[in-house]
């Protein structure tokens, strides 16, 4: 008899069901249930512990618009998903006690280079050292920096907006991010970019779900404007969430949204793919060493 993999505990049998129709429906990636597979899944850098139903691995947009668009259907209605990327934050956020979708085991290829324009195309599971190390003979190099580059996904990156060393210099990731691909509650798929205001007006006014994100995302920074510039912090990196602030340039004149996606830990969308910017490898790297007299004194500067 062969030994059953525990499927324990709380399993349950709509998380099976939806496994199925998954599968059914044309999925090429992989589904893990075993207790093994949840555990591994369950942490990551927080306090906290969440067990999942289930992890799913897609291997394409076209494996994640099928979750998006299935998770949608009415009897599905009431499962939970979150995207995964290395599953280094720190705040809990790629955990769930429903389906957890691992955006890296597959989704890790870097898609296209232009080095005369200065962008790079990856999927959201490349991980930031891999497409550096892509990136080195070509004499450039993704300049956000984090201290878990040997681990934590683009996908991760842009969803936290993530920055470290050097950010000073080279800012955040959402400063390099130049285009979005995202797949929406419902599997429809969107490509995001700067644009003119007028042309984002245009798209507002398709009745479809792009045409309404662009409608509400347009209407709500233009109505709160005032509020958005007040209220926000006036920081480099200012938060992790909702970037109201920079969806509209300063001008008015062009419209991205871009920038609502990085930093929304995955509550908008799942992001598939990015387009970034690419930076010149510097030619001299310099450490300076400021010495203060008190501990108060350094944070204070
Ligand atoms: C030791 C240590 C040092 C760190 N240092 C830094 C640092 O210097 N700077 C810094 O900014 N952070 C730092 N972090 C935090 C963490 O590394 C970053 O937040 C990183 O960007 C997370 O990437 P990840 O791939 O591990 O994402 P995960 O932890 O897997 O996910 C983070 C969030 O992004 C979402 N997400 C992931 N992929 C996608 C996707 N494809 N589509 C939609 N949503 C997605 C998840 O749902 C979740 O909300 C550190 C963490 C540790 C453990």
């Amino acid at each position: 008899m062969i030994p059953q993999i525990s499927q324990a505990p709380g399993l349950v049998q709509r998380v099976l069901d939806f496994l199925a129709a998954l599968k059914q429906s044309g999925f090429n990636g992989d589904t893990a249930t075993s207790y093994a597979d949840r555990l591994t899944m369950a942490t990551d850098n927080s306090i906290y512990q969440l067990l999942p139903d289930a992890v799913v691995f897609p291997r394409s947009t076209a494996d994640v618009a099928l979750i998006a668009r299935l998770a949608d259907e009415e009897r599905f209605k009431a499962l939970t998903f979150s995207p995964r990327g290395g599953g280094t934050g720190t705040n809990g956020q790629a955990l769930n006690t429903g389906i957890v979708v691992d955006m890296s085991r597959y989704m890790n290829r870097i898609l296209d280079i232009n080095v005369e324009q200065g962008w790079v195309r990856v999927e959201a599971g490349v991980i930031k050292d891999q497409l550096n190390q892509y990136l080195r003979p070509f004499g450039y190099f993704f300049a956000p920096e984090l201290s878990t580059s040997n681990r934590a996904t683009l996908g991760g990156m842009i969803n936290t907006d993530a920055s470290g060393q050097g950010s000073l210099v080279y800012g955040k990731t959402s400063d390099h991010v130049l285009g979005l691909r995202a797949v929406l509650l419902g599997g429809d798929m969107i490509d995001t970019r700067v644009m003119p205001t007028p042309l984002a007006e245009t798209i507002a006014q398709e009745d479809t779900p792009e045409g309404r994100i662009y409608h509400t995302v347009l209407n709500r920074c233009r109505e709160q404007r005032a509020l958005i510039l007040e209220k926000f912090p006036k920081l480099n990196r200012f938060l992790t969430g909702y970037d109201l602030r920079h969806v509209l340039s300063d001008d008015l004149q062009t419209f991205d949204l871009t920038r609502i996606l990085t930093g929304a830990e995955g509550t908008l969308a799942f992001i598939t793919e990015a387009r970034l910017d690419i930076t010149p490898l510097p030619k001299v790297r310099r450490l300076v060493n400021v010495k203060y007299d008190s501990f108060d004194s350094a944070l204070r500067n």
